[in-house]
């Protein structure tokens, strides 16, 4: 939608061919249906929060950045929040906003959208783009063509990665396609509480019994394993580490801001200050009620003995798995229930300049299509947005030229 309202800023005829019944499938379902639509943080800052390819991206923020993404929508009557970690929402705290915006901007700038209609191939020759292929049969002439459709997860959206096999097709390079921001599968056979959100914990993973990464934030339980902001960030890592076939484990610190001593001691207070009290209700100050029966069970010490009963060893161990409550994680979540897609075709198919194609006159990529992912925070949509509008116009551009020559 950036593209085609970029392009036609320069260029008419501009058309958007969309397979689903209307655009922005996808976009209606960000930030939690929110629309975290940018991050107002630095330059150097959103580079340094893509995990592939973010130096690529220089030209494309140079370009549309967030603050040209923000007076896009502002001058267009879009009131924005920003919330904590810079992140920026419209105040009306619904992406349909974002959405009907584009829209109606489309409509202003006469694109002409035709949706219900599946793009199946595109048709090049010597090296110049010539035409797409729908699904319905015909051929539409084209001097360019912007590829924005996206990755390959929520394929319901429309995401199921066409734009990657034309690519594939006409001699890009394609780096796998595996799950990003996507939530861990553990191997346990204990019931974790599902839905249980846990704040302020610190999560270290272990690669072969190395510690790589500890961070401390919040995290969910899911009913097959784990979730949540600090999970999400490092889960494109993980999935690298278990396609190399690496055993990850996560150990979940539910008191970082104590050291064992100091949890000990707190510990021992609260079971002296009720010394006939069953010990896994003393728990409950210490443990969401949710999380108190995986305790026990690990532990394996009787429910019913009171606090004064337990062994200074059996303290050590509470405080022990309070500290450290491991869990192995044996895959994540499927690559269609991944926020993001990590690989697509790749950049240095792709000249960062304008975003058209190396090896095909004509040919531009934007967005998620693209081998470029980020963490959570708007970081993927401004890359989005930013790649889509440079594509728009360079293809415009182009077009130009040729139409006058
Ligand atoms: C649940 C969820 C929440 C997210 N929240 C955020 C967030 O808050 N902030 C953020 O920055 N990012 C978020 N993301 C990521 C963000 O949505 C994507 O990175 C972004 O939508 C990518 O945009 P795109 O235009 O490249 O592709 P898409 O949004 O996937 O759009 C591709 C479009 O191309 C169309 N298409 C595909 N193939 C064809 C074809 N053959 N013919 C015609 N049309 C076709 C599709 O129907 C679709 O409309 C979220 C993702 C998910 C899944």
């Amino acid at each position: 939608m950036m593209a085609a309202i970029c392009a036609a800023q320069f260029y008419h005829p501009v058309i958007l061919l969309e397979k689903n019944s209307s655009c922005g499938c996808k976009l209606l379902l960000t930030g939690k249906g929110r629309c975290n639509l940018t991050n107002l943080c630095s330059l150097e800052e959103f580079l340094s929060r893509f995990f592939s390819n973010g130096q690529f991206l220089r030209d494309a923020f140079k370009e549309f950045f967030n603050t040209d993404l923000m007076e896009f929508f502002r001058e267009r009557g879009v009131e924005l929040v920003v919330e904590r970690q810079q992140r920026v929402f419209p105040a009306s705290g619904k992406a349909k906003t974002i959405l009907e915006t584009l829209q109606r901007e489309l409509r202003g700038r006469n694109v002409q959208v035709i949706c219900n209609c599946s793009v199946k191939d595109i048709v090049t020759e010597e090296n110049h783009i010539r035409a797409v292929k729908l699904k319905d049969g015909r051929r539409l002439s084209a001097c360019c063509v912007v590829i924005a459709t996206g990755g390959v997860s929520y394929p319901d959206t429309g995401s199921t990665g066409d734009g990657i096999r034309w690519a594939r097709q006409t001699g890009h390079s394609i780096v796998p396609l595996r799950p990003g921001l996507v939530g861990l599968w553990v191997g346990t056979d204990e019931v974790l509480p599902e839905g249980l959100t846990l704040k302020n914990i610190r999560l270290t993973f272990f690669n072969q019994n190395k510690k790589i990464i500890t961070d401390i934030g919040e995290m969910l339980f899911t009913a097959q394993g784990i979730s949540g902001p600090l999970v999400l960030t490092y889960s494109g890592l993980i999935a690298d580490w278990l396609l190399e076939k690496k055993e990850v484990w996560v150990s979940i610190d539910f008191k970082p801001a104590l050291s064992f001593e100091q949890l000990h001691n707190r510990l021992l207070r609260e079971f002296q200050n009720a010394p006939a009290k069953r010990w896994k209700n003393i728990l409950k100050e210490l443990l969401p009620i949710s999380m108190i029966d995986v305790f026990v069970k690990r532990l394996g010490f009787s429910p019913n003995t009171t606090a004064n009963q337990i062994t200074a060893r059996q303290r050590q161990q509470i405080v022990q798995l309070l500290k450290d409550f491991r869990l192995r994680i044996c895959s994540t979540a499927l690559l269609k229930e991944a926020m993001i897609t990590r690989g697509g075709v790749s950049v240095k198919d792709i000249d960062p300049r304008t975003m058209q194609s190396r090896l095909i006159q004509g040919l531009y990529f934007c967005g998620e299509v693209i081998d470029v992912d980020a963490d959570t925070g708007g970081f993927n949509l401004q890359a989005a947005f930013s790649t889509g509008w440079l594509a728009g116009k360079s293809a415009a551009l182009l077009a130009k030229t040729k139409t006058l020559s």
